[in-house]
């Protein structure tokens, strides 16, 4: 804590950020900048929602978008704070194998050790329980086709005192079931998952499982900046600063943000008419918690456009998208995709900060790269994220922001032409 407050967080941020001003060529810089939030942002550890890492990281975006020009505040809202304490998953019997498995968020304690045998259920549907005898038994299930929480919902209800889920793909997985189940669950990895379904095709397997977890409410943040326009027209670029427990968050989703303040600082040398927020949520991985104390707040209701950014610093493809009727923001930023020469598709997206708003009746929508496979893992580290991707995304949400067809009523700037050639 003393070494790293937020004072001398931020003061070694801004060192990064004045080396990475050097590159000559404009558009080099542009990525540069923002990479270099995202370095700052990950270091700061796993952002664990209303943790002192995301405080820092909170700390750190106030301190950028004051440098920018922007008035900022900062406030609290409040949460569901889960923390993993103690995880253990061993098979006792026919052999002994110590497994590495992780909490799902908001998990409840198994309450002490707990020894029963091991059942596999499929993916954990309703019709996979009705082939086995789940009753007083730890049910082995693979991840997909339905959320986290109904796998664990459906362990319960035939029976069984927790659930284990494994990754359907190479590796292991950290998940949240967005609000606490009836019966412990957690995840192992791929690799584990198909070791067990072998131990129990050859004959019974007792397994011994601890899961301590905490779950309280504690606060979390949200910053905002302010860019007054002339008009009292708000358009919004918001992004999650928080990660999931165990990984750096360096593309999800230290990426958004930094895109986002970059972005910032961009729109602060050619603003358009009206006014522009740019906001980090917090406590978005557990639930959304951030942007829905926004949406709900009064100062959303003079917003008339959300763009969120979440994960657009690894993978090459890039999509926008929400999961509504409205389209103005996809429209816009297909617009300016087209006027930028940067080639977007489009997809229905939901699962990230966007969707808040879209509740509250704001047209919203997502900037995203779908191709990550080591988001949500300890392997989401800056080198993977690469500075011409975040360029790319600096200029797009700058751009769309820009778009008249955001705001009704207000006459764009001459600040509205293509911010290709910056
Ligand atoms: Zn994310």
């Amino acid at each position: 804590m003393r070494v790293r407050g937020p004072c001398g967080f931020a003061a070694a941020a801004l060192l990064a950020v004045g080396a990475a001003a050097a590159p000559a060529a404009p558009a080099e810089e542009v990525g540069a900048r923002a990479w270099s939030h995202v370095v700052a942002l990950a270091a700061a550890g796993p952002r664990v929602a209303g943790g002192a890492a995301e405080r820092r990281a909170v700390e750190y975006v106030a301190a950028q978008l004051r440098l920018a020009g922007y008035h900022v505040r900062v406030t609290d809202f409040p949460f569901p704070y889960f923390e993993t304490r103690q995880v253990a998953l061993e098979v006792t019997s026919p052999v002994r194998v110590r497994l590495s498995p992780r909490a799902l968020a908001y998990s409840p304690s198994t309450g002490g050790v707990l020894v029963a045998p091991l059942v596999v259920a499929g993916r954990g549907l309703p019709e996979d329980f009705q082939e086995v005898d789940a009753t007083g038994k730890v049910a082995l299930v693979e991840r997909g086709s339905i959320t986290f929480l109904q796998k664990a919902e459906n362990a319960a209800r035939a029976g069984a005192r927790a659930v284990v889920v494994y990754n359907h793909e190479p590796g292991p997985v950290v998940g949240t079931l967005t609000r606490p189940s009836e019966i412990p669950a957690v995840t192992v990895s791929r690799e584990e998952g198909q070791r067990l379904r072998e131990l129990v095709r050859r004959g019974p397997v007792l397994v011994s499982l601890l899961v301590d977890t905490l779950l309280e409410t504690r606060a979390s943040w949200n910053v905002v900046g302010e860019l007054p326009g002339r008009s009292a027209a708000r358009v919004l670029l918001g992004a999650h600063v928080d990660s999931v427990e165990g990984s750096p968050g360096a593309n999800d989703n230290a990426s958004g943000v930094a895109a986002a303040l970059e972005a910032a600082r961009i729109l602060r040398l050619r603003p358009p008419a009206w006014t522009v927020e740019v906001a980090a949520f917090g406590a978005e991985e557990g639930g959304l918690f951030g942007s829905s104390a926004y949406a709900r707040s009064p100062r959303a209701r003079g917003v008339s456009a959300m763009l969120n950014l979440d994960m657009v610093g690894v993978g090459e493809r890039l999509r926008v998208g929400n999961t509504g009727a409205d389209q103005r923001v996809v429209v816009a930023v297909l617009r300016a995709a087209r006027e930028l020469d940067i080639s977007v598709e489009e997809r229905r997206m939901g699962s990230s900060d966007h969707v808040s708003f879209e509740r509250a009746g704001i047209p919203a929508a997502m900037l995203h790269r779908p191709d990550d496979p080591h988001y949500h893992s300890p392997g989401d580290t800056p080198d993977r994220v690469r500075p011409e991707l975040l360029e790319a995304v600096v200029r797009l949400a700058a751009q769309s922001l820009l778009g008249p067809v955001l705001v009704t009523g207000v006459a764009p700037s001459p600040a509205s032409r293509p911010l290709g050639r910056l």
